[in-house]
C-alpha cells in the first residue's frame, strides 16, 4: 500500500469520487477504535482524526493508496449522545455506501474487544451477508485483557461470525494483529479481474 493522499470528505452519496477500482472501508461503533486501526494500518499518524468526543465524523472519507485504490473511513455508528434523527441520518449515508459503491471490496469492521459484537454490530454483519465483500474483524484494545483473556475472547467471537468473516485480535498499543490485517487489505486491493471471475465459477458472490 503506498502512502495515503486525502482524497475528500462527502456528506452526501453525490459528493462521492469516482466509482472506479478498489475501496476498502473501515466501519464500526464510536469509540471502537476505528480512527487508531485506520492511522496505524495506513502507516499515517493523523490520517483519520482520533476523536476524544465520540460521534463526530458524520462524514465520508476518501484516502488514495495508489492508483484506484482507495481507503475509506465511515462515520462511526450507535454513539449514544447524538439525536435519533442524527442516527438515522448516518446510518442512511453509511447504507447508501455500501449498497451503491462498485468499487467496494472489503470492508473492515472495528469492534472493542471487550464489548464483542454487540446488537448494532450484529445487524450490520448480518446485513452486509449476501454482499459478497470481504469482511474482517478488528477485535481492538486486545492490551486491555491478559493474552489468555483475550484469546479465549476471539474464540468466543468467531463462533458467532460467518465462517467467512476473518478476525484477529488488535491493539494500537503493541501492534498486535497489524501485519495480519495489512495482508488482508492488500489482498484484497490485489485481487485482479481474473481472479473475481475465479471466485465467481466456483460459485462465490460477486465482487471477491
Ligand atoms: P473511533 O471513535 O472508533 O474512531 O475510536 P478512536 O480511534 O478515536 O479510539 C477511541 C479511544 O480508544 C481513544 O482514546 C484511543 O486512544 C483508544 N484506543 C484505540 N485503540 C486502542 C488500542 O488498541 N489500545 C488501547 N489501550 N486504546 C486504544
Amino acid at each position: 500500500m503506498s502512502t495515503p493522499i486525502f482524497i475528500k470528505s462527502a456528506a452526501a452519496p453525490k459528493d462521492f469520487p469516482a466509482d472506479d477500482g478498489r475501496e476498502v472501508a473501515f466501519v464500526g461503533r464510536s469509540n471502537s477504535g476505528k480512527s487508531t486501526a485506520l492511522n496505524l494500518l495506513a502507516g499515517v499518524r493523523k490520517l483519520a482524526r482520533v476523536s476524544k468526543t465520540p460521534g463526530r465524523t458524520q462524514l465520508v472519507n476518501f484516502f488514495g493508496v495508489g492508483a484506484e485504490r482507495r481507503l475509506v473511513d465511515l462515520p462511526g455508528y450507535g454513539f449514544a449522545r447524538v439525536s435519533r434523527d442524527t442516527q438515522e441520518d448516518w446510518r442512511e449515508l453509511i447504507e447508501a455506501y455500501l449498497t451503491t459503491r462498485r468499487s467496494l471490496v472489503g470492508l473492515i469492521v472495528t469492534l472493542d474487544i471487550r464489548r464483542g459484537v454487540t446488537e448494532l454490530d450484529d445487524t450490520l454483519l448480518r446485513w452486509l451477508e449476501p454482499m459478497g465483500l470481504h469482511v474482517g474483524l478488528l477485535l481492538t484494545k486486545a492490551d486491555k485483557l491478559s493474552h489468555g483473556a483475550s484469546i479465549a475472547r476471539e474464540r468466543e467471537i468467531a463462533s458467532t461470525v460467518a465462517h467467512d468473516v476473518k478476525l484477529t485480535r488488535f491493539s494500537a498499543l503493541n501492534r498486535t494483529g497489524v501485519d495480519v490485517a495489512r495482508g488482508w487489505i492488500d489482498d484484497w486491493m490485489q485481487r485482479d479481474a481474473t481472479s473475481a471471475a475465479e471466485d465467481e465459477s466456483s460459485g462465490s458472490v460477486s465482487r471477491k
